[in-house]
């Protein structure tokens, strides 16, 4: 009988992606996990954090958590190089890693598209570090409103109109109307919430009836939409925009991009605009043993555009490049990655979601019920659905938030 050995497989980045690459391969391989932070973050439900609807906890998960019960080894750290020739990659911890097989799953970070000002003025959201900072931020601003008894006014601004920059807006708006009315009305009355979006419409990879049901949606929560508006520059305190006008902005949230992880640069693989070059098997382009996956990916759709950079997509790939390795593995041919869109859904407020699968669309409750059932469903642990569940709970019956604390470092 042939000895078969259980191929070396390290995977770089414990994310979406990551994991469901870690979990399929469990089984066959011998399988290192590597990710700066010991924990998985839910990406989707970052700007409830960020608007205190979330504790962050709900939404960060233990890798050795997810990992238990399985032989994968974790290691918290990140790749600094990778040596070709001996297979290998080296971790800033010093430590080196043999594989007979890579995956780079290291996601995406934000793009500021050569903005002046985005980095220096604005907030990001990638990380549960990013969206408790957003908080701190506005409550900070919030609390300074408060001393004011005149008619000063504080301005939020989202940059960006796509899922993430509504849902974001949308939050925002509930949190001024909720608890910051009730903490100090006066205060709250002063706040505008601005959503800033350069092209036509928002959510454009939404059908247009779907995206003036969200714009509506929006200013009935009393968000100002601004679409056809282009950013220029971001100073403190004020958006120019291409027109040559510029706008108030005290807190200005940049979710108007994302690009591959600049990491990846590091490791000396080949590039495609900001993501990894690969053939349709997921193999890096001239590396047969090395794979990418996820937001890193350059892979595209049959129209030759890239995929989009959203956790579907991610996870459908790490568990197909689960069974290329195993094909490999098993000297079998490999097969082209076909990525199965299963719609898009994004959340404006209470009630108030879009939902379209193919042709069939939904809005208001039965599309913001079936957006918090597929959350909850894909949040990882049972702690955090509990305590998710519970947080949406008491959020919905008592209009409040109970996250609203300025927990950043000083
Ligand atoms: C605010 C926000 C909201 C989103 N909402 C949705 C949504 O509603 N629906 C949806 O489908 N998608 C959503 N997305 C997109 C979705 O989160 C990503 O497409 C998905 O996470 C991609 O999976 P991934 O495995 O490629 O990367 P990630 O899940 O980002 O995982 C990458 C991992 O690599 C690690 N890493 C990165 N760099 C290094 C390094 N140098 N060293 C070590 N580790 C590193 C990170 O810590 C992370 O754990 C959202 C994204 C954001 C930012």
């Amino acid at each position: 009988m042939p000895v078969i050995t259980r191929p070396k497989v390290v995977i770089l980045g414990a994310g979406f992606g990551g994991l469901a690459a870690a979990r399929s391969l469990a089984d066959f391989a011998e399988v290192t996990l590597v990710d700066r932070h010991n924990f998985q973050t839910f990406m989707p439900l970052l700007y409830q954090v960020a608007t205190a609807g979330l504790a962050a906890d709900h939404v960060a998960y233990p890798i050795r958590g997810a990992l238990r019960k399985t032989n994968i080894e974790f290691r918290m750290g990140s790749p600094i190089s990778i040596d070709h020739r001996n297979k290998e990659v080296k971790l800033d911890s010093s430590e080196v890693l043999k594989f007979d097989h890579l995956v780079v799953a290291l996601g995406s970070a934000t793009a500021d598209f050569g903005i002046k000002g985005v980095a220096e003025y604005s907030l990001g959201m990638k990380s549960v570090a990013e969206a408790i900072n957003i908080r701190a931020e506005v409550m900070r601003r919030f609390e300074d409103l408060c001393r004011f008894k005149d008619e000063t006014r504080l301005s939020i601004s989202v940059v960006g109109g796509g899922p993430t920059g509504v849902e974001m807006a949308g939050a925002l708006s509930e949190l001024v109307r909720g608890p910051l009315t009730s903490d100090q009305a006066q205060a709250a009355k002063h706040i505008d919430i601005q959503l800033i979006e350069a092209g036509p419409r928002l959510l454009p990879s939404f059908s247009p009836s779907l995206s003036s049901r969200t714009q509506r949606d929006l200013e009935k929560l009393g968000v100002k939409v601004f679409t056809n508006t282009a950013v220029q520059e971001i100073t403190a305190r004020k958006i120019l925009l291409k027109t040559g006008v510029s706008i108030p902005s005290e807190v200005t949230v940049w979710a108007a991009g994302v690009q591959g992880q600049p990491s990846a640069q590091n490791l000396s693989l080949p590039i495609v605009g900001t993501r990894i070059e690969i053939e349709p098997t997921l193999q890096v382009k001239n590396y047969p043993e090395y794979w990418a996956i996820g937001d890193i990916a350059g892979a595209k759709g049959s129209d030759g555009r890239f995929l989009p950079m959203v956790a579907p997509v991610a996870m459908q790939q790490g568990a197909f490049v689960a069974g290329q390795i195993k094909r490999v593995t098993e000297d079998k041919e490999l097969i082209a990655f076909k990525y199965k869109n299963k719609g898009s859904m994004a959340t404006i407020g209470r009630q108030k979601a879009v939902v379209e699968v193919g042709k069939i669309r939904l809005v208001g409750a039965p599309a913001w019920f079936a957006w918090l059932f597929l959350h909850l469903f894909y949040l990882l642990g049972g702690r955090n659905k509990v305590l998710t569940m519970t947080d949406w709970m008491w959020n919905y019956l008592t209009f409040d938030r109970g996250n609203r604390h300025i927990m950043d470092s000083e």
